[in-house]
């Protein structure tokens, strides 16, 4: 007897470190927009062109909400439901790398 995933038993899904390369089995991989995408890199967003290209993806994708949910719950970097997350925080842009530059007091 086949038993029925809860939403806790996807939230609970292991090893999964970007939705469109191992994407949650409960769903078709047609479920997922980013899914066979030509650059998954966009995902992981360097610049705000490539947030915004991963943003448009994401916009029409039928597991948006759940994606989202993954990515908080799990601290996850990167593009998620349309939110660029760090440590599972949303993140209005894509930090540059390197320290940030110190401001004077004076
Ligand atoms: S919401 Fe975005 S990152 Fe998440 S599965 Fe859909 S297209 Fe991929």
């Amino acid at each position: 007897m086949k038993m029925m995933k809860t939403k806790d038993d996807l939230l609970d899904t292991k090893g999964v470190t970007v939705a469109f390369t191992f994407p949650t089995p409960d769903f078709g991989p047609a479920a997922w927009s980013c899914a066979d995408h030509d650059d998954p890199d966009v995902f992981a967003p360097t610049d705000q062109v490539a947030l915004e290209q991963a943003l448009a993806v994401c916009g029409s994708c039928a597991v948006r909400d759940l994606c989202l949910e993954l990515g908080v719950n799990r601290d996850e970097w990167g593009v998620w439901g349309g939110v660029l997350l760090e440590n599972g925080k949303p993140l209005e842009k894509v930090r540059q790398p390197g320290r940030p530059r110190k401001v004077s007091a004076a």
